[in-house]
């Protein structure tokens, strides 16, 4: 049909295994063993900035940026900036802000696709000169016609046989604004017979009398996708186009382009014009999108779902972005393990939620601070402490990491527990306090329930215990207490909110055929908020962390943007185990 002069490989049945070595990872290898790109590996990250990133996104940039440091190489970020209604700065500026918070460092500056527009106007022409483009007046709906289908091959355009004069002519008209949008385009010429839809004349250049984010009002032509991809590829010098398995029959086109022009003109336009390095084309190979259950990833989706106030924003918690699960306290590097376990694969599976849970689980149960915070508080009042009694008790950071270091934590008089600690007529089994029954205050000492005092509804408003001063450090004499509760005093404790996130969905396949609309199977509580809890002071001394375990409850952190300076918010990150 065409001929493939670049080198693309058909990688079926090479390696699909999850580990560490992934079948990218070995054609890298394989193609460093071989000399193929002079030795280089140049990737790029080409996100368009239609929206924010999300945890599919994160896959794709562990792997460009991944396997170019592995390789000493260098990885490109590239807005691929082709399409301005549906673009903003304020995506470009989110997008370069979230690869960073993730770890990764792109080669110089920023890219941006229209950078090369005037280039790639001069390799539309040379594609005109050289018989392989024209300019075609058939309005979208009659180019959706000739196109053909699946199974009925395309018929030619009647504007296909325009002479090279005439098409350069018209060309240069459409770019100086003399037509209106959709008055005509340009076309490559490969074959309305092929097999493959992208390979039927595809559209080169639309007309779009539009002010670009980058380029302001400077063009009214704007190249495609297909066009303007392996084009900003080649003239960066990648080395590896990494993309997602959609564009598989994208290739033979993204190679057409390339190998119908001059190489050496490439060469001469590309970053490397002055360089000694041979010219070799990019190749483009594909890998599996991520999909997650319980979850949607997809740009369009997602914006849907901020415009129509499903959620507070991109950076709303509970969102599958890499702002949202930043705010909601996930780490950098819980994302960047959690990439590495899922694998990079050629085909499409849907990974487990419970992966990334534990992903992030793991990484915060090393690095998070303990602390102690009551969700839900109820007065203890130690009678038999002095009113004034201050006692500083030094606790342990981190229960496996010394060097995490010890905080003083405030014993009082009065001190709260968690309501659901306290129960007056306990269930069986039930290990923690019990009118009349002993329980230890975590790091403290073991106290027990005289008085359970109650207003005149009945409702429990405190509790009386005394306190056995001889159990700090030590098991009580001649009895056993099992249970050990966590606890803050209640006069020197810091009053603040937490936000408790649960899944968005409650369906694990939210964009499953049979559902219309994903808002039939939101969850109603994906957010539930606690005003009136109390946590140790130490939490907000100068330096202290921004992320804890409240120990028993969670991993906690600090809501930078919805605290304010008398209202501290902390979402909870995560559960400490599963609860689904
Ligand atoms: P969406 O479907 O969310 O709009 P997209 O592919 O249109 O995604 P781009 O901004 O074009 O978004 O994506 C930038 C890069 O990230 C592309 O190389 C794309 O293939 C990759 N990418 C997008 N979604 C995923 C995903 N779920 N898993 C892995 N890579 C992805
Ligand atoms: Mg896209």
């Amino acid at each position: 049909m065409t001929d493939q002069k670049s080198a693309s490989t058909t990688l079926d049945g090479a390696d699909d295994s999850s580990t560490s070595s992934n079948f990218i990872r070995n054609k890298i290898a394989h193609d460093l063993k071989e000399n193929k790109h002079g030795g280089r590996v140049h990737t790029r990250f080409p996100p368009e900035p239609n929206g924010y990133l999300h945890i599919g996104h994160a896959k794709s940039i562990c792997l460009n940026f991944g396997v170019a440091a592995e390789n000493s190489g260098l990885c490109n970020l590239r807005f691929d900036d082709t399409n301005p209604e549906k673009e903003s700065q304020e995506y470009v500026d989110a997008i370069k802000s979230n690869i960073s918070w993730l770890g990764f460092q792109w080669n110089g500056d920023e890219r941006y696709s229209s950078n090369y527009f005037e280039k790639l106007y001069e390799f539309a022409i040379q594609l005109i000169e050289s018989g392989k483009a024209y300019v075609c007046d058939l309005s979208a709906a009659e180019a959706r016609e000739y196109r053909g289908s699946l199974t009925e091959p395309g018929r030619n355009s009647p504007h296909r046989d325009r002479s090279i004069e005439e098409n350069k002519e018209l060309f240069a008209r459409m770019r100086a604004g003399e037509f209106a949008d959709g008055a005509c385009s340009l076309r490559a010429k490969i074959d309305m017979a092929s097999p493959n839809i992208n390979m039927r004349d595809p559209v080169l250049y639309r007309i779009r009398h539009i002010v670009h984010h980058q380029t302001g009002s400077k063009w009214c032509i704007y190249p495609t996708y297909d066009y303007t991809h392996c084009l900003s590829d080649a003239i960066e010098g990648i080395t590896h186009s990494l993309c997602t398995l959609e564009f598989e029959d994208h290739r033979p086109l993204y190679d057409w382009i390339l190998n119908s022009l001059d190489i050496a003109s490439i060469a001469a336009a590309s970053d490397l014009a002055n360089t000694d390095s041979d010219y070799v084309l990019p190749e483009q190979t594909e890998f599996a999108k991520l999909k997650l259950n319980y979850t949607i990833v997809g740009k369009r989706q997602l914006k849907e779902m901020v415009e129509t106030n499903v959620v507070e924003g991109w950076d709303d918690p509970r969102m599958p972005t890499l702002a949202g699960m930043r705010r909601r306290g996930f780490t950098a590097a819980a994302i960047r393990n959690f990439c590495e376990s899922v694998g990079v694969a050629r085909s499409d599976s849907v990974v487990d939620l419970g992966m990334l849970e534990h992903a992030i689980r793991d990484d915060l149960d090393k690095t998070s601070p303990r602390a102690m915070c009551v969700l839900n508080p109820l007065t203890v009042v130690l009678t038999n402490l002095p009113d004034e009694h201050l006692e500083n008790l030094s606790m342990a950071n981190h229960p496996k990491n010394e060097e995490m270091g010890r905080r003083t934590v405030p014993l009082t008089k009065r001190v709260v527990i968690d309501r659901s600690d306290f129960e007056e007529v306990p269930p069986q089994g039930f290990k923690r306090l019990t009118a009349g029954g002993e329980v230890r205050l975590r790091g403290a000492y073991v106290i027990k329930c005289d008085d359970v005092i109650k207003d005149d509804a009945g409702n429990i408003i405190e509790l009386h215990c005394s306190v056995d001063l001889d159990t700090l450090g030590k098991k009580p004499e001649g009895r056993k207490v099992k249970g050990v509760v966590h606890w803050v005093s209640e006069t020197k404790g810091i009053a603040l909110s937490v936000r408790l996130y649960d899944r968005l969905f409650t369906v694990e396949n939210p964009e499953s055929k049979d559902i219309e609309d994903f808002r039939e199977c939101l969850n109603e509580d994906s957010l539930n908020e606690l005003t009136s809890c109390l946590a140790e002071p130490a939490i907000m001394e100068e330096g202290a962390s921004p992320r804890y375990q409240f120990e028993r409850e969670g991993y906690y952190c600090l809501d930078e943007k919805a605290s304010t300076e008398n209202a501290r918010i902390f979402n909870r990150t995560i559960t400490l185990r599963d609860s689904w």
